[in-house]
């Protein structure tokens, strides 16, 4: 990364968190959408529409303060109109415009009040240039403009020559464009049809990658000829279950059944379980690795986060409290004398189950005897994250865990050809969860409901999506519900804020407090998603319900309602077309998993920008495995039939595609 002119130790850092490591990595990093440049004519505008106007400064810039935001306000006469211009938090803009000079401003259309809401300064001469202008993805590390430049550079240097890795004949067949036409395409389109093609190739491009990497999967699982045969204790595993506090739902039953069966046979295996928010796939978890532990194997369970893995181990520890076996944690804050120690006694084989984060893949951890790895939530992780958790000792076999009902067909392109297990049925005498939607201006009754549940000795959850393009706005809109919250709340309970910006061990702590009843309502974006359980949470309240796809919402309406207590979630939004009204009114009437999937892939079209991490698919950059679900089928068909010809990608043609793999195989995983 650092032969780059312009960048040393310290950008290379900061590009790393973007995910960016080297050259390529920076070529394939594309915009998530383009801003169009080209000058508009106001009679034609619409409102809402963000487009670039063109005038001249008609007054004398002025920066307000307005409590704790400020504004940049000044008149721009274009044509025969005036426009009144704010910006708002970047009083230093105030320097770039003066009173009688040209400036061509992008932004936000009021068309009521003649007003513009100005998102960006452009150069007054834009004429010529190209009228689409990408907008990536960054953080606060890196900015657009920075971004910019490095790419421009890289494509400068690196751009025309590009190996690329889709095969030619696939490409001829399929008319795909090469990674040199592609990266020019994605970053500066000549054309909205040049945009549109290039994105299109990307898309295919990214997952015929994807699927490879699950062909190679497979097939190395394949040549690895046999896997291991557990041969459990059948009445030591009912003597677990005879301990639980509740009896298993007949799902439950049937889906430990299936994988205590394919666990006994002597053949690799690869299964996925699928069961909806508290279907309670965790004890299934814990029933088959007890089952691994009677047959003298070890097994390892990888969560997401750290207080996934610490609420997991306090669950099992208590359930294995008369059983002999010995459960340890393993995080990225385990004390580094404990981390020897634990590292020692699973190479020796003294810990029968780990429970850990990405810790449990780091080249240190060896085991003993691992006969079953399991991933829970398992979309969080990488393919290769799975590969190495399954080349730790001997090959185990792995289950695969995911909240998200998938429809099946879309199970199987996604996943690669696993098994599937469905638990499909609820723990009886759970709590109905009501929800309901309400518009912005009935949000007061959100705050009545919160204040009841506080009133009760429940606690509430308040969410606010990711939904601009840059960290800062998200954060200033979760601190603004956060600042809501605190004055609806008063002195009647405890507010806390959680965001992605957050250092782990402040999202940790401030989890650990509202898992504990220290704080009464989290305000929070999008991070408490992922499987955690507060039984005494009742109320989850979404605000901007309609930013989110059906499938989140639904992981996140999960988290309440896991106690005896009726849970409620409330969904606030204006959805601004047709579409958004049949999503909130699907949530409020449907409450089963598997058909709102189903929905949710009826209502999504392509180009949905938001819809990307919604699906609980794996994650893709370019390409959205529910709306490019057509590309996605037939890059998987690509891949599998290529395998099938040439295993070992061996013909010259393939070389590019062999590199990538391999390269792949190498520096992804650990590090992602
Ligand atoms: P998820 O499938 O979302 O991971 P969990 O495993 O966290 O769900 O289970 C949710 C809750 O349901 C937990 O508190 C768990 O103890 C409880 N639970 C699991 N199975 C049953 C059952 N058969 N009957 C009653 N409660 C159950
Ligand atoms: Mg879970």
């Amino acid at each position: 990364m650092t032969s780059l002119p312009g960048v040393g130790e310290k950008r290379a850092e900061a590009l790393a968190s973007l995910d960016i490591r080297t050259i390529g990595d920076l070529l394939f990093y594309f915009p998530f959408r383009y801003d169009d440049l080209q000058v508009k004519d106001l009679s034609t505008a619409l409102d809402g529409e963000k487009l670039t106007v063109k005038g001249v400064v008609a007054s004398v810039p002025v920066v307000g303060r307005y409590g704790r935001t400020s504004r940049l306000n000044f008149n721009l006469q274009v044509d025969r109109d005036v426009v009144r211009v704010s910006f708002f938090n970047q009083p230093w803009l105030k320097d770039k415009v003066e009173q009688g000079t040209e400036a061509a401003i992008y932004g936000k259309w009021d068309a009521n009040r003649k007003a513009l809401t100005g998102m960006k300064i452009l150069a007054t001469q834009t004429d010529g240039a190209p009228s689409l202008a990408g907008i990536y993805p960054v953080n606060k590390h890196v900015r657009q403009s920075t971004l910019k430049e490095l790419i421009r550079a890289a494509y400068d240097r690196d751009g025309a020559d590009l190996p690329t890795e889709v095969p030619p004949a696939l490409r001829a067949h399929y008319r795909l464009e090469d990674n040199s036409a592609i990266v020019h395409g994605m970053h500066f389109p000549d054309s909205p049809q040049e945009a549109k093609a290039a994105r299109r190739s990307a898309i295919f491009r990214e997952f015929f990658l994807f699927e490879c990497q699950i062909q190679a999967l497979k097939s190395a699982n394949d040549t690895a000829a046999n896997g291991l045969a557990i041969p459990y204790g059948n009445a030591k595993v009912r003597a677990l279950i005879q301990t639980l506090p509740f009896a298993l739902t007949n799902a439950q039953k049937r889906v430990v059944n299936e994988i205590c069966v394919d666990m006994r046979r002597p053949t690799h295996m690869n299964r996925l379980l699928q069961g909806d928010v508290g279907s309670g796939k965790t004890v299934v978890a814990a029933i088959v690795m007890y089952a691994a532990v009677t047959a003298r194997y070890q097994a390892a369970l990888m969560v997401p986060t750290e207080v996934l893995a610490e609420q997991h181990y306090a669950k099992l520890t208590k359930l294995f409290a008369d059983f002999p076996v010995r459960v340890a944690l393993l995080t990225g804050s385990t004390p580094a004398a404990e981390r020897k120690a634990t590292y020692a006694d699973l190479a020796s084989g003294a810990i029968d189950i780990v429970i850990g984060t990405h810790a449990l893949i780091q080249p240190d951890v060896n085991f003993a005897a691992l006969g079953l790895a399991i991933i829970d939530e398992q979309h969080r992780f990488g393919v290769n994250q799975r590969r190495i958790l399954q080349e730790k000792g001997l090959k185990p076999d792995l289950l695969a865990m995911t909240a998200t009902p998938i429809p099946r067909t879309l199970a199987i392109t996604a996943y690669g050809e696993m098994d599937v297990s469905s638990i499909d049925e609820l723990p009886a005498g759970r709590q109905p969860i009501t929800t309901i939607w309400l518009r912005k201006n009935q949000v007061r009754q959100a705050h009545a409901a919160i204040l009841a549940a506080l009133a009760a000795g429940h606690q509430a959850f308040a969410i606010t999506p990711l939904i601009a393009e840059s960290e800062k706005i998200d954060l200033q809109n979760a601190e603004q519900l956060y600042e809501d919250m605190q004055h609806a709340v008063g002195d009647r309970g405890s507010v806390a804020l959680l965001h992605g910006q957050m250092k782990p061990a402040e999202k940790d702590a401030i989890m650990h407090d509202f898992a504990a009843g220290r704080t009464q309502v989290l305000v929070s974006t999008t991070v408490v998603e992922v499987g955690v359980d507060v039984p005494n949470a009742t109320v989850m309240a979404i605000f901007d319900a309609d930013r989110f796809g059906l499938a989140q919402l639904h992981q996140l309406r999960g988290r309440v309602g896991r106690g005896n207590a009726a849970a409620q979630c409330i969904l606030i939004a204006d959805p601004k077309n047709d579409t958004g009204v049949t999503r909130m009114q699907t949530m409020v009437t449907t409450t089963d998993g598997f058909k709102l999937a189903e929905e949710d892939l009826a209502l999504r079209g392509s180009g949905d920008i938001f819809g990307q991490k919604q699906s609980g698919l794996p994650e893709f950059r370019v390409g959205d495995p529910v709306g490019d679900y057509a590309s996605l089928n037939v890059a998987q068909q690509e891949a599998a039939r290529l395998f099938k010809q040439d295993p070992t990608l061996s013909a010259p043609e393939f070389a590019p595609l062999r590199a990538y793999l391999a390269r792949q195989q190498q520096t992804r995983g650990v590090l992602d």
